[in-house]
């Protein structure tokens, strides 16, 4: 897909490409380019306390881990993720997007990547790191500790602490 900006009077053509599957350990079930539509100051979404306003991608995204909703990825045009919003389910999120991005409704392009394929991609991303005793993943564990061929999670290093220091 072809999409045209103009800079100096030159129109440059400029790729749009698609997100990966996973955004931030969530994945992705929607995304729209949304660079040219007359943005308004509806609702706020401030990160780290600096008002996020306009940006040119947006992605509806499922997080793989605990159960936050629907997302809304607030990206660049690199899809990287600068903010997140969102409500409880796909289509609220959409119809959310529209308050500050009017015409986006008919802009969504959904996909649909399976869970296990978003896992498998997560996996691939990560070099398939996962805690060595429990088999949790970066995304389900607050740490993960690396070491020689092995990684241990802070749950596990709190089990075995605990079974080395119980009392006879
Ligand atoms: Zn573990």
């Amino acid at each position: 897909m072809l999409n045209c900006i103009q800079s100096n009077r030159i129109t440059v053509p400029m790729k749009l490409s698609p997100p990966p599957p996973v955004l931030d350990s969530a994945r992705v079930v929607a995304y729209a380019y949304v660079d040219d539509i007359a943005y308004r100051r509806c609702g706020k979404l401030f990160v780290d306390g600096i008002l996020l306003e306009k940006v040119p991608r947006l992605a509806v995204a499922l997080n793989l881990g605990m159960d936050l909703g629907a997302m809304l990825l607030h990206c660049d045009s690199d899809w990287n993720v600068l903010g997140v919003s969102g409500t409880p389910t796909v289509a609220a999120t959409k119809t959310k997007a529209e308050e500050n991005y009017p015409g986006v409704g008919a802009r969504w392009i959904d996909i649909d990547t399976s869970v296990d394929a978003a896992l498998a991609f997560y996996d691939a991303q990560h070099n398939n790191a996962k805690c060595s005793f429990c088999g949790k993943r970066p995304f389900e564990v607050e740490s993960l500790v690396k070491g020689h061929g092995a990684n241990i999670c802070e749950r596990c290093i709190d089990q075995f602490h605990g079974e080395l220091h119980k009392p006879d």
